[in-house]
Protein backbone atom coordinates (compact mmCIF):
# COMPACT_ATOMS: atom_id res chain seq x y z
CA UNK A 1 0.00 0.00 0.00
CA UNK A 2 1.22 3.39 -1.09
CA UNK A 3 1.25 6.27 1.72
CA UNK A 4 -0.44 9.95 0.41
CA UNK A 5 2.27 11.84 2.00
CA UNK A 6 0.27 14.92 1.01
CA UNK A 7 -2.72 13.56 2.59
CA UNK A 8 -0.83 12.22 5.77
CA UNK A 9 0.72 15.76 6.35
CA UNK A 10 -2.63 17.78 5.78
CA UNK A 11 -4.12 15.14 8.68
CA UNK A 12 -1.74 15.87 10.92
CA UNK A 13 -1.02 19.62 10.46
CA UNK A 14 -4.08 20.93 8.92
CA UNK A 15 -2.17 22.32 6.32
CA UNK A 16 -1.99 21.35 2.68
CA UNK A 17 0.87 20.16 1.21
CA UNK A 18 1.31 23.13 -1.32
CA UNK A 19 1.16 25.32 2.11
CA UNK A 20 4.19 23.39 3.59
CA UNK A 21 6.17 23.49 -0.19
CA UNK A 22 8.33 25.34 1.75
CA UNK A 23 10.16 23.01 3.78
CA UNK A 24 11.36 20.86 0.56
CA UNK A 25 14.36 23.89 -0.32
CA UNK A 26 14.56 24.73 3.74
CA UNK A 27 18.18 25.38 3.92
CA UNK A 28 18.11 24.51 7.44
CA UNK A 29 17.55 21.09 6.63
CA UNK A 30 21.15 20.57 4.91
CA UNK A 31 22.70 22.04 8.48
CA UNK A 32 22.57 20.80 12.02
CA UNK A 33 20.16 21.75 14.63
CA UNK A 34 22.76 23.71 16.82
CA UNK A 35 22.36 26.84 14.58
CA UNK A 36 18.62 27.11 15.04
CA UNK A 37 18.32 25.92 18.05
CA UNK A 38 21.39 27.35 19.83
CA UNK A 39 22.29 26.99 23.84
CA UNK A 40 20.87 29.90 26.28
CA UNK A 41 22.86 33.08 24.94
CA UNK A 42 24.70 31.15 21.63
CA UNK A 43 24.62 33.49 18.48
CA UNK A 44 22.20 33.26 16.30
CA UNK A 45 24.09 34.87 13.62
CA UNK A 46 24.63 31.54 11.21
CA UNK A 47 21.22 30.66 10.93
CA UNK A 48 19.92 34.42 10.44
CA UNK A 49 22.58 34.22 7.60
CA UNK A 50 21.31 31.18 5.71
CA UNK A 51 17.61 32.22 6.32
CA UNK A 52 18.30 35.16 4.55
CA UNK A 53 19.57 33.22 1.39
CA UNK A 54 16.27 30.60 1.66
CA UNK A 55 13.31 31.28 -0.65
CA UNK A 56 10.76 29.76 2.19
CA UNK A 57 11.66 32.54 4.30
CA UNK A 58 8.25 34.28 4.52
CA UNK A 59 6.42 31.03 4.74
CA UNK A 60 8.50 29.65 7.34
CA UNK A 61 8.30 32.75 9.59
CA UNK A 62 4.69 32.91 8.93
CA UNK A 63 4.25 29.27 10.05
CA UNK A 64 6.26 29.87 12.99
CA UNK A 65 4.15 32.74 14.00
CA UNK A 66 0.57 30.81 12.81
CA UNK A 67 2.12 28.17 15.38
CA UNK A 68 3.62 29.53 18.01
CA UNK A 69 6.58 27.95 17.43
CA UNK A 70 8.90 29.33 20.75
CA UNK A 71 11.82 27.93 20.43
CA UNK A 72 14.71 28.25 17.86
CA UNK A 73 15.19 30.48 15.05
CA UNK A 74 12.29 30.44 11.79
CA UNK A 75 12.20 32.65 9.34
CA UNK A 76 15.38 34.54 9.90
CA UNK A 77 14.00 35.50 13.48
CA UNK A 78 14.81 34.48 17.29
CA UNK A 79 12.11 33.52 19.57
CA UNK A 80 12.43 37.19 21.10
CA UNK A 81 11.83 38.89 17.68
CA UNK A 82 8.79 36.92 17.03
CA UNK A 83 7.49 37.39 20.42
CA UNK A 84 8.13 41.52 19.80
CA UNK A 85 6.37 41.00 16.25
CA UNK A 86 3.41 39.09 17.60
CA UNK A 87 3.02 42.05 20.06
CA UNK A 88 3.22 44.54 17.69
CA UNK A 89 0.76 42.48 15.47
CA UNK A 90 -1.77 42.20 18.61
CA UNK A 91 -1.29 45.99 19.31
CA UNK A 92 -3.06 46.71 16.50
CA UNK A 93 -0.23 48.29 14.20
CA UNK A 94 -1.80 47.92 11.08
CA UNK A 95 1.39 46.10 9.67
CA UNK A 96 0.89 42.59 9.53
CA UNK A 97 3.86 40.63 11.22
CA UNK A 98 5.44 38.46 8.19
CA UNK A 99 4.55 41.72 6.25
CA UNK A 100 6.70 44.18 8.43
CA UNK A 101 9.89 41.70 8.67
CA UNK A 102 10.01 40.46 5.77
CA UNK A 103 9.79 42.69 3.16
S1 LIG B 1 13.88 30.54 6.74
FE1 LIG B 1 15.49 29.67 8.01
S2 LIG B 1 14.45 28.37 9.51
FE2 LIG B 1 13.01 28.80 7.85
S3 LIG B 1 13.21 27.10 6.40
FE3 LIG B 1 14.60 28.70 5.72
S4 LIG B 1 16.57 28.26 6.67
FE4 LIG B 1 15.01 27.07 7.77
Amino acid sequence: MQIDATKTLTGITGRTGQELAWQENALCAQTGPEFFFPAPGSSTREAKQLCGACEGRRACLEYALDNDERFGVWGGLSEKERERLRRRGSAGTGAGPAASETA
